[in-house]
């Protein structure tokens, strides 16, 4: 293998130090304190296209995307551009501003499910707001999701939800009331008699799925489960929820349910539709989101929500994503990163298996076929922890989690993914 110099990180080390006397556990947010890998996060200073650069001097290539946001790649010029141009304006109204016309009409123009949407700040509000509307609308009380799909951080989902509650090993949360999480049920992924178990005990508001799993890892579900999720819906009166905040104009521009060609009821996004900046939405059917406040009697607002920074990121973002072929590159960059994992993997003999959908994609350390969370439960993690400490300490910035799934960017060039490659190789030969 070719003698690298390996990364150093003192001054990342130097400042998480004390932000773990400021903040608890160090961060705002939990996966990013890289419990689950057994390190120390690093501290960005600045990122840029595929590019992330720490506050040590060292540069990544980042397949993490800022969670996703970064479709376009990073701090995108003509996203900074129009985004300052908003910001001489003002930047939040808390009145309305046409360019939540604009990146509505986007949203609608995209999502097959969605002819009206509500903006939100975050992927987890949008989840709120959507549980409540599909309650509102069927008069029920129960909800069905699946075992390690996260739908943010709302009491009632924090049922065997997977990302940062399934790296912490913590199935629930303390703090979460029996009587909010009592009417909400797990099914597992890709099993259509277990949803049916559920469906048929009646008073199921709705049930709620990751149409590509990306909160376990990478899990892709079969186009038959999504067909037999919207069939049972059908059949129970039940409201089909695509919870797309992470999918939504990533796997294909009208998102998974373009993708796998499947239509929800409801939809929620968020991530990419902000283009880096606080956004979610939910949307649906005109006669579903009409019962929202102040069409209807449904309650759900937000200060800050449409404000127009925001908005102009979203818009900018998706002007970009829009033109044809931007999903193909991206898919065929994802299927080429993870394909030349894998051989990698395989020539060091590691059991791996993984998979692609537009820009999102993973892999597991174990054997194939991952296709719920219990199977995704079975990957060495101990192994995983060492291939990401690998891989960082030659630049290359992925989740640090088994639990996450990897983004993919436009800006990430040919020459970005081979030397991944390479390095990927010289790591699964030292693990
Ligand atoms: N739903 C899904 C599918 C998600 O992946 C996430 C965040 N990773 C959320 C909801 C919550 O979004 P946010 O973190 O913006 O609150």
């Amino acid at each position: 293998a070719p003698t690298r110099t390996l990364y150093t990180y003192s001054e990342s080390a130097r400042i998480f130090t004390e932000a773990k006397e400021l903040m608890p556990g160090g961060v705002s947010s939990p996966v990013r304190a890289f419990k689950s890998v057994g390190g120390s996060p690093i501290v960005f200073d600045r990122v840029k296209g595929s590019k992330a650069y720490d506050v040590d001097g060292n540069t990544y290539i980042d397949y993490v995307g800022t969670w996703g946001p970064a479709i376009i790649g990073h701090a995108d010029d003509k996203v900074l551009e129009e985004v300052k141009k908003t910001m001489d304006k003002g930047t939040s109204f808390g009145a309305p501003c046409v360019l939540e016309n604009e990146l509505a009409k986007m949203v609608i123009d995209a999502v097959p499910s969605v002819e009206m949407v509500r903006f939100t700040n975050s992927g987890t509000e949008a989840c709120m707001g959507m549980l409540r509307l599909c309650r509102a609308y069927t008069s029920r009380e129960k909800i069905v999701k699946f075992e390690g799909c996260y739908h943010g951080h709302a009491d009632s989902f924090l049922v065997q939800a997977g990302s940062g509650v399934a790296t912490l090993g913590l199935p629930d949360s303390p703090g979460v009331p029996a009587s909010s999480t009592k009417s909400t049920l797990c099914a597992t992924y890709n099993d259509v008699g277990s949803v049916e178990e559920l469906l048929k005990e009646g008073d199921v508001a709705a049930l709620i799925l990751e149409p590509v799993v990306g909160n376990s890892g990478f899990i892709k579900p079969t186009k038959e489960f999504l067909q037999g999720c919207r069939d049972l819906c059908d059949k129970y009166g039940t409201l089909l929820v695509f919870d797309e905040v992470m999918t939504g104009f990533r796997v294909a521009y009208g998102g998974a349910q373009a993708y796998f060609g499947v239509t929800p009821d409801v939809t929620t996004m968020g991530k990419v539709i902000g283009g880096g900046m606080p956004v979610g939405a939910y949307g649906g059917r005109r006669d579903i989101m009409d019962l929202v406040a102040p069409a209807g009697p449904m309650y759900q607002a937000g200060t800050l929500s449409g404000n127009p920074l925001a908005m102009t990121a979203g818009i900018e973002t998706l002007k970009v994503l829009k033109q044809p072929g931007q999903h193909d590159k991206l898919e065929a960059a994802s299927k080429k990163l993870v394909d030349g994992i894998l051989a990698h993997a395989k020539a060091n003999g590691h059991a791996a298996t993984g998979g692609y959908a537009g820009g999102m994609f993973g892999f597991f350390f174990c054997e194939g076929p991952v296709t719920c969370f219990a199977d995704a439960a079975k990957a060495d993690m101990e192994k995983f922890g060492r291939w990401h400490a690998g891989m960082l300490e030659r630049g290359i910035y992925l989740a640090p989690s088994s639990y996450e799934a990897g983004f993919m960017s436009l800006a990430h060039t040919d020459e970005d993914i081979e030397k991944t490659l390479e390095i990927a190789g010289e790591v699964m030969a030292m693990i």
